[in-house]
């Protein structure tokens, strides 16, 4: 953690989140997370009212909602200690793809529609999800879809197919994507957001996709999804009719500090796990893993990235809420493959270090290894921030590259 980004309120708040994690959350997180997570529901809701009970609860939320009112570069450092147990975010209210939905819901939904989803949303009664990837099409370029809402009267018929719609297994409603204009010769101005409760006899929930021999359930999914005939009312649609590529650019700006937070906290945790371990484990009688020059190195290294990791991470939110997410765009690609990139490396030498025990499912370690490799890809994979960072930078120099 740094000083340098820290004010008056996070001093309090810091250690009550770390305090409320130490107690509560890490001695039970390993119990929850290699077993069924639906078994471990209720365990989440008492935490939850507990969280709102401690005024902790939903912190990047202004008080009148719930909340704590924290701006982004407040948000990103407590997102950083949450980021520490798999459950963090779940049982603060601000995970993913729950607080992106919150934060678009917000701007640009109906009254009608923060009442009936977004309250709920935001009180921890409901979770969502976000459907906009198709199998059939790179996600990279999202402009190709299948999906389509094409109006009948006062309604929209969705039909289509999604995948990697995480978290969709116990979700009330999900944000779909689709293509509500056919013709546009502009293909940013094709698609819409539109809300479906998942209860829509149109909307089928075909399977959690199994990740790296792990389907999982709930919160811990991703499912591939298909709307057939799915009816829904006009009053559903989020913002403007074609207004979907733009609202869905105004969801990954602050997403992205999220995720990179969240990573860093994962580093974090993982270093400190593979300290405890080069610091204990014995080669023979008075030789520990740690005074292994190979090894020092290793965490020598991994702290230099972390502590690099948050700077730049902070110091992006700290452009975006200077002068807007545009204007940090170079910023948020380079945090973006950067953080990501240091997280696999942190977790593959934790894991390293931890010998066979690393690739076990008896630390965190396994888990976060399994269901953080998605980082580089999913918000843009890794290849695509550079690609677009660079050509920014050489447009600087007078080079202009199309695609
Ligand atoms: C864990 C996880 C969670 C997700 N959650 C959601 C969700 O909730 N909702 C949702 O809608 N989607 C979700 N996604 C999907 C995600 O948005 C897509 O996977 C992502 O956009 C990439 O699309 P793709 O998988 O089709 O890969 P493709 O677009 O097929 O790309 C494949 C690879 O090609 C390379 N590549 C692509 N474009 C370029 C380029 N321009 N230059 C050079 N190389 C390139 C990259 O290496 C990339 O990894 C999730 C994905 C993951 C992994």
């Amino acid at each position: 953690m740094t000083e340098l980004f820290l004010t008056e309120r996070l001093k309090q708040l810091l250690p009550l989140y770390k305090n409320f994690l130490e107690k509560e959350v890490y001695p039970i997180e390993l119990g929850i997370i290699t077993k069924p997570f639906k078994q471990s529901l209720s365990i989440v809701k008492d935490l939850r009212q507990k969280a709102k009970e401690q005024k902790l609860f939903a912190p990047h939320l202004s008080p009148e909602e719930g909340g704590i009112g924290l701006n982004l570069m407040e948000f990103a450092q407590v997102s950083e200690v949450l980021g520490t147990s798999p459950l963090g975010h779940l049982i603060f209210n601000c995970n993913a793809p729950d607080i992106g939905n919150m934060e678009l819901m917000h701007q640009f939904a109906s009254a009608d529609l923060k009442k009936k989803y977004l309250h709920p949303l935001m009180n921890g009664d409901i979770r969502s999800c976000f459907a906009m990837t198709e199998p059939e099409f790179a996600g990279s370029n999202p402009v190709n879809m299948a999906t389509t809402a094409i109006r009948e009267g006062d309604l929209y018929v969705i039909n289509g197919h999604k995948w990697f719609t995480t978290a969709a297994d116990g979700a009330n409603f999900t944000i779909v994507m689709a293509v509500t204009d056919t013709t546009n010769p502009n293909p940013y101005l094709r698609a819409s957001m539109i809300l479906v409760p998942l209860d829509n006899p149109g909307f089928k929930l075909e399977r959690n996709i199994p990740i790296m021999g792990e389907a999982g359930e709930d919160y811990f999914s991703h499912a591939e999804v298909r709307f057939t005939n799915c009816k829904v009312p006009v009053t559903n649609r989020i913002g403007e009719e074609g207004q979907g590529f733009a609202l869905a650019q105004v969801r990954l700006g602050p997403g992205r500090i999220h995720h990179c937070m969240r990573w860093i906290g994962i580093c974090e945790r993982a270093f400190d796990l593979m300290c405890s371990r080069a610091a204990t484990r014995k080669l023979s009688d008075n030789r520990y893993l740690g005074q292994q020059q190979i090894i020092q190195a290793w965490i020598a290294e991994c702290r230099a990235n972390i502590n690099a990791a948050r700077l730049m991470v902070l110091h992006t939110a700290y452009s975006m809420e200077k002068n807007g997410a545009k204007a940090a765009k170079e910023e948020i690609s380079t945090i973006k493959f950067f953080v990501a990139n240091v997280l696999m490396k942190t977790l593959d030498k934790a894991i390293q270090v931890h010998g066979a025990l690393g690739i076990t499912d008896d630390t965190l370690l396994s888990f976060w290894y399994r269901h953080e490799r998605g980082a580089r890809i999913y918000d843009g994979p890794d290849e695509v921030h550079k690609v677009s960072l660079a050509k920014s930078i050489l447009k600087g120099y007078g080079m202009g590259i199309s695609d």
